[in-house]
């Protein structure tokens, strides 16, 4: 068998265990005879399986019990819809655009309501985080979103921005679960599972009750709103059994490993390696500015696109794939998720040394 060091962006790595234990009980889940995917959701099996999954995640990420937890379908770029048709009042949301999918994100949200940009950084090519500290926001804004890791470039806010009372909405798809976060600053947070949680198709929300509105439109989709999922349990509808079960298995892993505390203490470690071996390096260079550095995706590059091409060429020859930097930025990109082993991290380091000696 042939197992890669996987940087991938998303879908991105899973923890080996997980996909061990998984693959022991494809055809046959605890005696019942069938793999998860054949289950009835609506089974004591299957309900055990959600109810653990939204448990381990409540204790992982220290949600309150006045947080509502859903696993959803349609990834984050649905919730770019969901979010503006759930939770405007006023009909007014502030956007702050770090990156592709906060303007994204915003750019949806135009469908529905007034939004004002209120901070950005595509002056520079989202390579930094805006100061954030004292906002002209809406008065009558219903929300202030941001993205809190900006997946594409490599950058992450350090320090949350001053909300003014607003409800702050925060996708946290490539950072949830890889640092400890503070669930009561925010009123809504969601998360496409794929990045550093688990397969792709399930979505993860995290929304504080009370808002969660039932004074919507008539004619709202019943499927967009929050209301509805809250009511039935994550189960209006078919959930996405197979990927909430391997969420779950993702957690129970975290869990064990000694939670977030723990988890974060690796991924700093990881990130020290790389963002040492770059600041030092006479061929390779970070792109984004220091303080405002990713602990997950780490983009960096030469200053020759015809170098960056033979690094990734060479890179996967020697097992460490996905490292191509988004189309939009060029050059490198190593995302290092939850389950992207230290050892991937020090073989990456370790061939770009030998490339750098190789090619100056
Ligand atoms: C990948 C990603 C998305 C889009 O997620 P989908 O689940 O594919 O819709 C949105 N936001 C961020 C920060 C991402 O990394």
């Amino acid at each position: 068998m042939k197992r890669v060091y996987n940087f991938s962006a998303g879908p991105g790595v899973l923890p080996e265990a997980v996909l061990q234990e998984a693959a022991a009980e494809m055809l046959d889940y605890q005696n019942n005879g069938m793999s998860v995917m054949e289950m009835s959701h609506r089974s004591a099996m299957f309900q055990k399986i959600l109810d653990d999954a939204q448990n381990d995640l409540r204790t992982l990420m220290n949600i309150p019990s006045n947080y509502k937890v859903l696993f959803l379908q349609g990834g984050a770029t649905t919730q770019f819809s969901m979010i503006p048709m759930n939770l405007l009042k006023n009909g007014v949301a502030d956007y702050i655009v770090t990156g592709a999918w906060a303007k994204k994100a915003a750019k949806e949200a135009k469908k529905f309501g007034k939004i004002n940009i209120v901070a950005s950084s595509e002056d520079k090519n989202f390579s930094y985080i805006p100061d954030v500290s004292d906002l002209l926001l809406s008065d009558d804004a219903d929300y202030l979103h941001m993205c809190d890791n900006n997946t594409i470039y490599g950058t992450k806010f350090k320090k949350l921005p001053n909300a003014k009372g607003h409800i702050l909405v925060t996708d946290i798809s490539s950072s949830i679960l890889s640092e400890e976060i503070d669930v009561t600053k925010f009123g809504l947070l969601y998360a496409g599972a794929q990045k550093n949680v688990g397969p792709a198709g399930t979505t993860i929300v995290i929304i504080r009750e009370d808002l969660v509105r039932t004074d919507l439109p008539e004619n709202m989709p019943v499927m967009m709103r929050y209301d509805i999922h809250v009511e039935k349990g994550s189960m209006y509808n078919t959930p996405p059994t197979y990927g909430i079960y391997l969420c779950g298995k993702v957690f129970k892993w975290l869990l064990n490993l000694g939670g977030i505390k723990a988890i974060q203490k690796i991924n700093e470690e990881k990130a020290a390696l790389l963002y040492d071996y770059l600041d030092q390096s006479q061929l390779f260079k970070g792109t984004v500015e220091k303080e405002s550095r990713s602990l997950m995706n780490v983009s960096f590059k030469t200053n020759n696109p015809e170098i960056d091409a033979k690094f990734i060429a060479q890179a996967k020859e020697n097992n460490i794939v996905n490292i191509k930097g988004h189309r939009s930025t060029g050059g490198m990109r190593a995302s290092m998720y939850n389950a992207m082993p230290i050892d991937g991290v020090k073989a990456l380091v370790a061939f770009m040394e030998k490339f750098e000696k190789e090619n100056i």
